[in-house]
């Protein structure tokens, strides 16, 4: 069962993630990590997605693209697919409908974490990751058991430099002015799930888990 997480940033996209890979036997494709890892690592395509990034714009879908084929690729047989932070427009969806064709697979449903904006900004200003692995904490909503410190790995926490709150704003008009058109996208594709986001994670993957009919 391949899945599309879709959501304004700080939705819970990526915290119902890592709940459902397991739920499901899927490998996550999260575009936003694969980008920070390139930065982090200085490649090429690091370099040129970082300003992107760090005006909280789209980064161009030529570099996009291309980087979720290499993944979907590589995801062994029979394993499902959870794409979380892509498609985040139309061109990239068209893509994306168009490549699973060709890859005689499909995308089964897209589910629609709804969230105020008005909550957003506190969720992602309080959003902290580990320095390592980019697992996700909230410093109020789901804290370490150690301030600042990951409880697996114990390597720092860090606030990551997209999620001030001016960025914040950027990132979230991205999404009403580009992103969201997708919802209707998907919704006259048939395969549009809507959550209500503004529970807790346990009782948002619940909603999901639920929808899936799993
Ligand atoms: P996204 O991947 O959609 O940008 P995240 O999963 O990283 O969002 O969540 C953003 C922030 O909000 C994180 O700090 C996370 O711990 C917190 N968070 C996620 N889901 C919830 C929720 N249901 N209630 C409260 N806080 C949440
Ligand atoms: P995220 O981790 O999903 O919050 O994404 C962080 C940043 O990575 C976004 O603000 C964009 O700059 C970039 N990004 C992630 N996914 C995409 C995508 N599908 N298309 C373009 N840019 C993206």
């Amino acid at each position: 069962m391949n899945i599309i997480l879709l959501g304004p940033p700080g939705a819970g996209k990526g915290t119902q993630a890592k709940k459902l890979i397991n739920e499901l036997d899927a490998v996550q494709i999260a575009t936003g990590d694969i980008f920070r890892y390139n930065i982090k690592n200085e490649t090429e395509l690091g370099k040129k997605a970082k300003s992107y990034i760090d005006e909280g714009k789209l980064v161009p879908d030529e570099l996009t693209i291309d980087l979720v084929w290499d993944a979907i690729d590589k995801v062994e047989d029979g394993k499902s697919i959870l794409l979380d932070g892509f498609p985040r427009n139309i061109t990239q969806a068209e893509a994306l409908d168009e490549g699973m064709k060709e890859r005689n697979s499909k995308i089964d449903y897209v589910i629609n974490i709804r969230v105020p904006d008005e909550l957003l900004i506190e969720r992602i200003s309080g959003r902290r990751v580990c320095v390592e692995t980019g697992s996700t904490y909230h410093i109020k909503y789901n804290p370490p058991k150690v301030e600042g410190v990951d409880d697996e790995t114990g390597y720092p926490l860090i606030q990551r430099t997209d999620d001030t709150e001016e960025k914040v704003k950027n990132r979230i008009d991205v999404y009403n002015n580009t992103t969201s058109v997708l919802i209707d996208y998907y919704d006259k594709h048939g395969i549009l799930i809507t959550i209500d986001g503004t529970k807790t994670p346990d009782e948002v993957f619940k909603s999901i888990v639920d929808a899936l009919g799993k």
